[in-house]
């Protein structure tokens, strides 16, 4: 009889280290799997309730052949991963992005399942998208990408399956071709399918405002807490898309000063303020806020440590990390972007006294007016602007406040504790419907 050959052994190992199983791997789904596992610690789940909560369920990898605008034949490579399918369907972003991988995916999935629980929207954790930048591909090769991308995920998309939504690199045009798609196929329309869509197909008043009005409104109820006004402080905004760009002009419209942005290209700053109806005509016309000129230009990450008493990071994960965390230079962190924070600089903030407002919190209105738009599209309502803006506000200030409580509770950060909360309510639910079969 022969031994199992060592590696195939040192293989089976890894697989069971939460994070470490090589489909999976990424330093964001690493990152992730440590924030849960410290959740679990602090609620006191058991190893089995884990086991159940940390590998996500499904995940579908496509190749996409796309036929370019000069006439040659082009493979890119399309992800769908579904974190947890315990609370109903799935509900997740699809991300356009250079660097977007399985990996990467699969964390952003999870963070989804706690961002959902959290707010209280049925729904289990999903991401996707596709490897490519979008920067470098004309409407008609987005659009083609897009059509492909949906018609290749009809085995585990639909309205009472996995329900996408925006997120980095795509937005309403690109929702609008998802759900035509997803129609032509089933031969009727299927509002439900996706949401983000444009007003005129169903989409909901503010969708495209909701992440970045959510994060003004989390920040509000915070500021509230801590006795500070809103109108008096100095914001740093990191990322200048569909969230970024909504908070700063949130902000800016209630009287805050914006005393920095960036994108891409560049970043600005203006101690005094920066006017940010300006800066978006400008980067409107000039594709970035670098240049602006009622500012000083500076280094793009520099943004970061700028003097300010909040910094909202609204672009990339992995921004605030043991190098530069050091040197922030604000009272508080807004995470307005997914996964923004390592796990060394949560650290490091914390010791320093900064207060970090987690993503899956300060993020969460896009989903939640996902979910709206998801409702009205499934039961033919429509709801007005003031609806939804009043429930979304109602919504932020209540998980806010679940959040506090259990991080009073139970002497953790607020990352841990919001967390806590969302673990806590997925694995009582897994609980309830037991293993299978
Ligand atoms: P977007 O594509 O509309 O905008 C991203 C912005 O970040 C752009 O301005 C881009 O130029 C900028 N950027 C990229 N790299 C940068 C860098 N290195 N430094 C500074 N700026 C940089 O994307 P979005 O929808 O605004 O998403 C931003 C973040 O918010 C992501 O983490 C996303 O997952 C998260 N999020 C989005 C939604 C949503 O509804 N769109 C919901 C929840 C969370």
């Amino acid at each position: 009889m022969s031994a199992v050959p060592a590696p195939e052994l040192a293989e089976v190992d890894r697989g069971r280290q939460p994070g470490a199983a090589d489909e999976w791997r990424s330093d964001l789904y690493r990152m992730a799997c440590a924030q849960v596992l410290r959740a679990a610690e602090t609620v006191g789940l058991e190893p089995d309730q884990v086991t159940r909560l940390i590998e996500p369920r499904r995940s579908l990898v496509v190749n996409l052949p796309i036929r370019m605008d000069g006439g040659e034949l082009v493979n890119f490579t399309g992800y769908r991963v579904q974190h947890i399918l315990t609370m109903g369907p799935t509900k997740g972003g699809l991300r356009y992005a250079p660097d977007l991988s399985l990996g990467q995916c699969a964390a952003l999935a999870m963070w989804m399942t706690w961002k959902c629980a959290l707010l209280g929207l049925p729904y289990g954790g999903a991401k996707g998208g596709v490897r490519c930048d979008p920067r470098l591909l004309s409407a008609d090769e987005i659009e083609r990408v897009t059509r492909r991308y949906a018609a290749e995920m009809a085995p585990i998309i639909g309205p009472d399956l996995d329900i996408p939504a925006p997120d980095m690199g795509t937005g309403e045009r690109e929702m609008a071709w998802f759900y035509d798609t997803c129609s032509q196929a089933a031969g009727h329309a299927v509002p439900a399918s996706v949401t983000g869509k444009p007003l005129a197909l169903g989409g909901t008043p503010g969708r495209r405002e909701a992440t970045g009005l959510g994060a003004v409104f989390t920040l509000e109820a915070a500021l509230d807490r801590l006795g500070r006004p809103l109108a008096e402080q100095r914001f740093a905004i990191q990322g200048f898309g569909n969230v970024g760009a909504v908070a700063a002009a949130k902000l800016h419209a209630r009287g805050a000063r914006v005393v920095g942005l960036s994108d891409i290209g560049g970043a600005i700053a203006n101690p005094a303020g920066l006017d940010v109806e300006a800066v978006v005509r400008w980067s409107g016309e000039h594709g970035s806020v670098a240049g602006f000129p009622e500012a000083e230009t500076i280094e793009r990450d520099a943004l970061l440590e700028l003097p300010c008493d909040v910094l909202v990071p609204a672009a990339l994960e992995h921004q605030i990390t043991h190098v530069n965390a050091p040197r922030l230079r604000c009272r508080l962190v807004a995470e307005a972007a997914n996964g923004p924070t390592t796990t060394e600089a949560d650290a490091i903030l914390a010791e320093r006294g900064i207060l970090v407002l987690p993503d899956v919190l300060t993020s969460g209105g896009g989903v939640t007016v996902s979910y709206f738009e998801w409702v009205q599209g499934h039961q033919k309502y429509i709801w007005t602007a003031a609806e939804i803006h009043d429930r979304l506000r109602a919504q932020m200030r209540h998980a806010l406040d679940e959040v506090v409580t259990a991080s009073e509770l139970l002497g953790v950060d607020l990352r841990t504790a919001a967390l806590s909360v969302a673990v806590r309510r997925v694995a009582e639910a897994a609980r309830l419907r037991a293993v299978y079969p």
